[in-house]
């Protein structure tokens, strides 16, 4: 047998045996590769023509590669603001991964079984949404948001029982790590307290090797506080709605994890919620960032021993943390908005213009992503909303703040066209994508949705990739699909 370049560690099981339970994925029987990233592969150092002898048995979960440990990893979370105790219920974490660079990814399996953290489930995952997360995961990547990542999709060859038989999948998923603000609220919770702070070194050593005594359990929180404003600041500025934030969804790495019900907005409407769980609309593209906030409490109070001995003063030193995230997220958020009308600099009036221009597109119904991309390719005939004379207002004043800065107008434009995407993983294009392969077995056009999202930047796609939802293309719902 060839190298297939598995380097895999287990820093992870390294913790109390609390954190975990070994678990062997159950066997599929008629495993198939459908989808397999050979550009990830060779970046962690795996060699994709060894590694295709045996990647159906290997991402089914069959066979356990070289030097795998296969465990399930325990945590908690609050699901829509209520604690529950979960663990991995359908993921079995084969190892972690030491790339040639010498990064350490998880490469965690799902939907390959059941596990003690099962409690009703099935641990099986239908086809459509592992499908879904790996092409919406590859198209956040392509677009340079932190995320998971999709290594290979198998289909077992077996069905799943949801509301009817589906075809059932299992997806290889690569992560900076799975340790979420849930992982920190099941170790706070357990009777031994030396657990949290055990955990937070590990954290620590895994994704701020930075922090340095003193204080480093806080500078810690406010390493996460700083890194989840980041990153929900880009999510709205794409207009990704990620459906489900419950706090066992939210990571410490600062990576984007868990495409439940999630999807990109088309029309611009802050109100914008897919999620068919979602009744109370809680997790609405408007609220994200205040939900991350109200997650990174919940982090903060598994802290608060670690942060002072005093539990008041702890309050008082976290809370302060917190408060921060505004400042943060607002900062990132604005300076996010100003590269993508093209500004450089901050003056006062680019956040009105900013804020002008979404009001104007939230008045008008104006497709987020493409009214960005066509002011920057300043190409704005074919949009209603450019007909309209508030918005030939809101131009002419934008003309000038763009003609008024030392940065030449060519070069303006060339930067936003670097980061107001041409081609999102448009919700009528994935579940057309998704409906082909799990009717029909049919990868094409999931296939070619995935090149086409890897270079969201450039504009030679072709146009249905580019145009929003006809009325009755629009997609008004999505499923969590567990
Ligand atoms: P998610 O909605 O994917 O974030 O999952 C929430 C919790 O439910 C996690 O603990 C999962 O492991 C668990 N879960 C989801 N689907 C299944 C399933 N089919 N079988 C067992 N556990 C599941
Ligand atoms: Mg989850």
């Amino acid at each position: 047998m060839k190298e297939s370049g598995w380097q895999l560690e287990h820093s992870y099981a390294g913790l109390p045996d609390v954190f975990y339970k070994e678990t062997q994925p159950e066997t599929a029987e008629f495993p198939e590769i459908v989808l397999f990233n050979w550009n990830l592969a060779k970046s962690l150092g795996l060699d994709p023509r060894n590694l295709q002898l045996e990647s159906s048995e290997v991402f089914s979960g069959n066979r356990i590669p070289d030097g795998g440990l296969p465990i399930a990893q325990a945590y908690a979370g609050h699901q829509f603001g209520n604690f529950t105790m979960l663990g991995d219920g359908r993921a079995i974490l084969l190892g972690e991964q030491i790339t040639p660079e010498g990064r350490r990814v998880d490469i965690q399996l799902k939907g390959a079984g059941r596990t003690v953290f099962s409690r009703m489930g099935d641990g099986r995952s239908p086809l459509g949404p592992m499908l879904r997360e790996y092409i919406i995961s590859e198209a956040m990547h392509a677009l340079d948001i932190p995320s998971t990542r999709g290594l290979a999709l198998v289909t077992t060859g077996e069905a799943v029982s949801r509301d009817r038989m589906l075809p059932g999948a299992v997806l290889t998923r690569v992560a900076a790590s799975h340790l979420r603000v849930g992982t920190f609220e099941y170790a706070a919770r357990l009777e031994d307290a030396s657990h949290i702070r055990t955990l937070a070194d590990y954290a620590m050593e895994r994704h701020y090797p930075e922090i340095e005594v003193p204080d480093k359990y806080l500078k810690f929180l406010d390493a996460v506080i700083d890194r989840q404003a980041a990153l929900i600041s880009r999510w709205q500025l794409v207009g990704f709605i990620h459906g489900v934030m419950n706090t066992d969804n939210m990571t410490i790495s600062g990576e984007t994890i868990d495409y439940g019900p999630c999807a990109f907005m088309d029309m611009y409407d802050p109100e914008t919620v897919f999620s068919s769980i979602d009744v109370n609309k809680r997790y609405r593209y408007r609220n994200q960032p205040g939900i991350a906030q109200w997650n990174l409490a919940r982090l903060a109070e598994t802290l608060l021993p670690l942060i002072h001995d005093d539990k008041e003063e702890a309050m008082k030193i976290a809370q302060a943390s917190l408060g921060n995230f505004g400042k943060l997220y607002n900062n990132y958020w604005q300076s996010g908005m100003r590269r993508k009308i093209g500004l450089v600099g901050g003056e006062e009036i680019d956040d009105s213009l900013a804020n002008e221009l979404l009001d104007l597109m939230h008045q008008y119904k104006a497709d987020f992503t493409k009214t960005f991309r066509m002011l920057s390719l300043d190409a704005l005939e074919d949009m209603p909303l450019y007909a309209t004379e508030a918005f030939k207002n809101w131009y002419e004043r934008w003309q000038e703040r763009l003609e008024s800065q030392r940065l030449p107008v060519e070069s303006a434009y060339e930067q936003m066209r670097s980061v107001n995407p041409a081609v999102i993983p448009r919700n009528h294009l994935v579940e057309e994508a998704l409906d082909a392969a799990v009717e029909n077995g049919d990868f094409t056009k999931a296939s070619k949705l995935i090149e086409v999202l890897s270079s969201p930047f450039e504009d030679g796609h072709d146009r249905m990739f580019k145009e929003p939802p006809e009325d009755e293309e629009r997609v008004h719902m999505t499923y969590c699909g567990t």
